[in-house]
């Protein structure tokens, strides 16, 4: 699928009223086309005269209802909010709270701003479900949150790196996709993660951790590190920045948030991360995720 790119300032722009939010998921939901019969393949439609939110295939009168299949299922929420919300999630690197995206559309409700960003966050989180890391994979284990409050969450984080060719022919390594799972850092939730998100036969770089250092099904390296600046940053210098950068994001932008929903957030975080040398296309990579993802209530998201 080729993604529409967009700047941000433009989006917020054409994003002026429900109709053009209503367009835009139409092409979001059939992959850059208007109309794709469910059925029958069909292109052809007529829109329903009363509803909007219906077209109906000219060949088999198959019904498709716009927010079905979506997460804007059963929201009483206008799609033009839930778009504008999308792309301030989207925006630059430290995407938005609830409190901040209640009063920058002006929504009546926190609750409903809370919920609209859970639901693109486990939007974002399926789609990069689909993808596994491959080649070298600097794989660690983190802890978010303080101590003081129990409010302590172990996350294991990994990031595939690539080597490229700069402009004088020198090779460097830079980072690819990243993935993350809250899970405890022993061998038995990192086997999970690795079988999960590592291609088999991966190469795996990782500290000396002893549950880290026996995975089966990848070729793991080690060196021990300690908390040695310059031994992480020759060994493990993405994951870690990784690391840090999403610790920094979770207090700047969220000032902390609670265990239980923080894997959400790094799946919003990481979203981001993964796609950040296009972000002119990265709304409309995240509109597809919201129109095919499954559908979540939001009492599954509450916990
Ligand atoms: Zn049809």
């Amino acid at each position: 699928m080729n993604y529409p790119r967009m700047k941000f300032c433009k989006l917020l722009s054409e994003l002026d009223s429900e109709e053009k939010a209503r367009a835009w998921i139409w092409l979001a939901k059939f992959d850059g086309k208007e109309f794709i019969c469910p059925q029958c393949g069909n292109e052809l439609y007529w829109q329903h005269h009363k509803n909007p939110e219906i077209r109906e295939c000219k060949k088999c009168h198959f019904e498709v209802r716009l927010r079905a299949h979506t997460i804007f299922q059963k929201s009483k929420t206008p799609l033009l909010i839930w778009l504008r919300a999308i792309c301030l999630v989207t925006q630059g690197k430290r995407g938005i709270s609830a409190l901040e995206l209640q009063a920058d559309l002006g929504m009546k409700s926190y609750g409903t701003a809370w919920i609209l960003l859970h639901k693109i966050r486990e939007a974002l989180r399926q789609r990069d479900e689909i993808y596994k890391l491959k080649n070298v994979i600097e794989l660690d284990g983190a802890v978010f949150g303080r101590r003081q409050t129990g409010n302590q969450v172990e996350v294991l984080v990994a990031v595939e790196t690539k080597d490229w060719i700069d402009q004088k022919g020198r090779r460097k390594p830079k980072a690819g996709f990243a993935k993350v799972l809250v899970a405890k850092e022993n061998k038995e939730e990192a086997q999970k993660f690795v079988d999960g998100a590592f291609q088999k036969n991966s190469m795996v770089n990782t500290d000396g951790s002893p549950s880290l250092v026996h995975l089966e099904n990848v070729d793991v390296d080690y060196q021990v590190v300690g908390s040695d600046p310059e031994m992480l940053d020759h060994w493990l210098p993405w994951v870690h920045k990784f690391i840090s950068n999403a610790k920094s994001w979770i207090i700047g932008t969220h000032h902390g948030v609670e265990a239980k929903y923080l894997s959400q957030y790094l799946a919003e975080y990481t979203f981001r991360f993964n796609r950040r040398h296009d972000p002119d296309s990265l709304f409309f990579r995240a509109l597809g995720a919201c129109v095919h993802a499954k559908p979540t209530t939001s009492q599954a998201l509450c916990g």
